[in-house]
């Protein structure tokens, strides 16, 4: 049976929640173009996360379609209590308390998460509720109450969020609730993890010692969330294997007008070292209750694309909207009608520009500018750990790169970049000499040309470099 290739080379993540977790609904986005499966564990319990990991597998066994699980970590959010009676609504100018008291909020006060809080902040800070729909000013503190004034007023309810700008709690973005859902979710065998609310490097690390600790070794995804990191986001990019560009906090903690520049610096900057971006948060907003989405959502995805993302991602739309496969289905369109107006020169210049370009930029280098002047079908390179793969993709060539390998944690890993289709084998690299022509026809590829790579392996970082370029017309 002839394979098919996907008609995008943009990776789709969706988010899975009530709308999307039957094993029809799964199977039927899988079909329809989902790469990669977000569970958030900020909602849902173990048990419900536990019977979704496996009815994603499987639905991805069914369809013959590789699946990534990604388990996105709650991290330090902060939220309000509970009310006794809600909605609450905050009026413009009136006074509201935030406490670290555990009380039953009403119109006048309302308990919070973080004990640290009352000690961090001054009078004169900002404090957003509800993704920011809700602004307070610091007016004083007194012991364990914030006081406040309703700066903008609106409807609240029990364990929204609450975000504060620029404020350092001195505290590890990876929690121990945090720790509680990264061991549950390898245990149940996910390939990735997210973590919320990094603020340094470290905090990427911790969460990567703590999996190694547990004895498992997943893709680490930093999101990028907070507005003061963007002065340290390369060392936080070179200590993730990814990053999601998570807009729905970044867009509360940088001023809105500041979002499309920030993701846009973020999105390049995590090209330059080869490490995949997903987008994330509203990206087909309006689709959570209509059929499509507005021309402003279509717009956003495609100048993610345009602007280098590897992934976009769904939240909502997929997980509690009216149409998660209508959304699937959009993305997919969108992203084959804009992809071949990428312009393929933007993503080379900072590569073969600098001066500290590694043997892998160069050869990355070199492949592009062999795809440029003969055109092959396709590229293979067999690859160890992904890298090869992931940093031949920052130039978004237009054929697809083939990346067989012996791992299928490789395989599933590189479900997170852009245009690598991954193959799992079995058998040894030595014996895949003849593979080529094999998949090409495969996967109903005609032409003239295939380019094989082989990166430099790790005993010889420099010397092993090999590309072959394969007569496919028998001249
Ligand atoms: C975001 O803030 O955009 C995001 C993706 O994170 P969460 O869904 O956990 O709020």
């Amino acid at each position: 049976m002839m394979n098919t290739l996907p008609g995008n080379k943009t990776r789709i993540v969706c988010t899975i929640g009530p709308a999307s977790d039957s094993p029809e609904t799964l199977e039927r986005m899988i079909q329809a173009g989902m790469n990669v499966a977000r569970l958030n564990f900020s909602h849902g319990d173990f048990d419900i996360h536990a019977r979704v990991i496996e009815r994603i597998r499987a639905a991805s066994e069914k369809t013959g379609r590789r699946v990534a699980i990604l388990a996105d970590l709650p991290g330090p959010k902060m939220r309000i209590g509970d009310f006794g009676k809600e909605p609450v609504v905050l009026e413009k100018g009136a006074r509201f308390i935030l406490t670290t008291q555990d009380v039953v909020g009403d119109g006048q006060q309302v308990s919070i998460t973080m004990k640290e809080l009352p000690q961090a902040v001054k009078p004169g800070d900002m404090l957003y509720l509800n993704d920011g729909l809700i602004q307070l000013r610091v007016e004083g503190v007194e012991g364990d109450e914030i006081h406040c004034i309703v700066i903008t007023g609106g409807e609240l309810r029990s364990r929204k969020g609450l975000n504060v700008p620029g404020i350092d709690l001195g505290t590890s973005a990876f929690t121990e609730r945090d720790r509680e859902c990264m061991a549950f979710a390898l245990a149940h065998g996910v390939d990735a993890v997210s973590q919320s609310f990094v603020s340094s490097a470290e905090d990427v690390e911790a969460v990567r010692r703590a999996a190694r600790e547990m004895g498992h070794d997943p893709f680490v995804i930093a999101k990028i969330e907070r507005s003061k990191i963007i002065d340290v986001i390369d060392s936080i990019i070179e200590a993730a294997d990814g990053i999601m560009v998570a807009r729905g906090d970044l867009g509360v903690e940088l001023p809105i007008e500041k979002i499309a520049i920030a993701q846009k610096y973020i999105t390049r900057r995590a090209n330059i070292q080869g490490r995949p971006v997903i987008t994330a948060t509203q990206m087909l907003e309006s689709m959570t209750h209509n059929r499509r989405p507005t021309r402003a959502e279509a717009t956003d995805v495609a100048n993610a694309i345009l602007d280098g993302t590897d992934a976009v991602m769904l939240s909502e739309e997929s997980a509690m909207g009216d149409y998660p496969l209508e959304s699937v289905e959009m993305l997919v369109r969108i992203a084959t009608a804009t992809e071949p107006y990428i312009h393929r020169g933007q993503f080379m210049q900072p590569f073969v520009a600098a001066d500290d370009a590694s043997p892998v930029d160069i050869l990355a280098s070199s492949i592009d500018e062999i795809v440029q002047k003969m055109k092959p079908s396709a590229v293979f390179a067999p690859t160890d750990s992904g890298t090869t793969a992931r940093s031949v993709t920052r130039y978004r060539l237009p054929c697809w790169i083939f990346a067989p390998s012996t791992s299928e944690k490789t395989c599933r890993d590189l479900m997170f970049s852009w245009g690598v289709y991954p193959i799992c084998r079995k058998d040894k690299p030595e014996q895949w000499g003849g593979l080529v022509k094999g998949y090409l026809q495969d996967f109903g590829i005609r032409g003239d040309s295939a380019l094989v790579v082989e990166g430099p392996s790790k005993a010889h970082p420099v010397a092993n470099h090999r590309l072959e370029l394969i007569d496919l017309a028998g001249h």
